[in-house]
């Protein structure tokens, strides 16, 4: 990027036509960059342009970020490679990597990444992990990694690119679910990544064009509509979910809240502000059911990043993997107090039997 600060990068500049052509015709009998939509479209190729200048790398969109991990494992791993990954991250990343992956010979391994990273071909590291809110030490993590001859993905999902560029602390990869922030609004199902190196972005491509996991131009375009206002956002939304987290603190029905904006000495030698996304536990299952259908302005659904709040009981996907009363907040844009007010009514009862 330019001297110019973030949000005007963001802001200026008009959004591509949403061509949705999938051929174009030759130019003397020579193919040209967007031929045939399977290898490329304009608005993927501008919407990679603008990923990969704001996380300082090659960018390639896909249809979601499964879809993302999905390109990554298989066209960079062979049989017989292991896999590490954040335990209390997305769990859909580690049961595609067990429930599916595992099928073609790659072993998988969960590990607590606020700790060393153990010997691997592919170490996946999650900051602010989804639900979990563990934050690795990057540069510890990324340099064992290293040395031990594996390769770096960090899903920047929550953090955005705005907050944190894990391609300057090292790593090899930047997987976002661009169905998330990214876009912003919850009407978009992308998935990005972001690689370090020409080669890398080489090679995924024709692993992606080969295979065909290609992210249409409708999805992207919104995508790039969203991006717009993703620094203000991500502004806002940070600074309203450390202050409802610092009230959950204090709510009596609240066992524990997990958000590294409460003093994570690891978080903030990385990050100044830190992310949309809370979680915090009540006494069990029939509570956190309680709190679900109390709410009246908090969204009872699943997803985050959206401009609108969502919550929701995750123990209802992730079984014991986490707390049966842990609760999962993403903060959108409403007011403050509003949303105080709806998780305040929703917990209250909690403390009267
Ligand atoms: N990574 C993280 C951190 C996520 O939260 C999710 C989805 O919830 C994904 C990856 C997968 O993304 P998608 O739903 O776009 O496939």
């Amino acid at each position: 990027m330019t001297g110019r600060s973030r949000e005007t990068q963001l802001a200026r500049g008009g959004l591509p036509a949403l061509d949705r052509t999938t051929i174009h015709p030759y130019d003397d009998a020579t193919p040209g960059p967007v031929f045939y939509q399977r290898t490329a479209h304009a608005v993927g190729l501008e919407a990679e342009r603008v990923l990969g200048e704001l996380e300082g790398g090659h960018a390639l969109l896909f249809p979601s970020g499964s879809a993302a991990t999905t390109a990554l494992v298989l066209a960079l791993m062979k049989p017989g490679a292991t896999r590490a990954v954040a335990d209390g991250g997305y769990y859909g990343t580690y049961t595609l990597m067990q429930n599916e992956l595992s099928r073609w010979g790659l072993n998988v391994e969960a590990f607590d990444q606020t700790g060393e990273p153990p010997n691997a071909d592919l170490v996946w590291l999650e900051p602010c992990s989804n639900p979990m809110l563990t934050f690795p030490d990057l540069d510890a993590a990324i340099a064992l990694a290293h040395a031990s001859g594996a390769v770096v993905v960090v899903d920047n999902t929550v953090l955005s690119p705005v907050l944190l560029r894990p391609l300057e602390y090292g790593a090899d990869f930047v997987l976002h679910s661009a169905t998330k922030i990214l876009a912003g609004h919850h009407d978009a199902l992308l998935g990005v990544v972001t690689c370090a190196r020409p080669e890398d972005h080489a090679r995924l491509h024709a692993f992606r064009t080969a295979t065909g996991i290609v992210a249409a131009p409708d999805p992207a375009w919104l995508m790039l509509r969203g991006l717009k206002t993703l620094a203000l956002r991500v502004a806002r939304q940070s600074a309203t979910a450390l202050e409802l987290a610092t009230r959950l603190t204090t709510h009596p029905a609240v066992r524990r809240v997990r958000y590294p904006g409460l003093r994570d000495p690891v978080a903030e030698r990385y990050v100044d502000a830190f992310g949309l996304l809370l979680s915090f536990d009540v006494a069990g299952a029939d509570e956190a059911a309680r709190v679900e259908t109390a709410l009246t302005l908090i969204e009872n659904a699943t997803s985050l990043g959206g401009v609108a709040s969502t919550l929701e009981a995750r123990a209802r996907w992730e079984g014991d993997r986490v707390p049966p009363g842990l609760l999962r907040l993403s903060v959108g844009l409403e007011d403050v107090q509003d949303l105080w007010a709806d998780l305040a009514q929703a917990l209250d009862p909690l403390t009267k039997g």
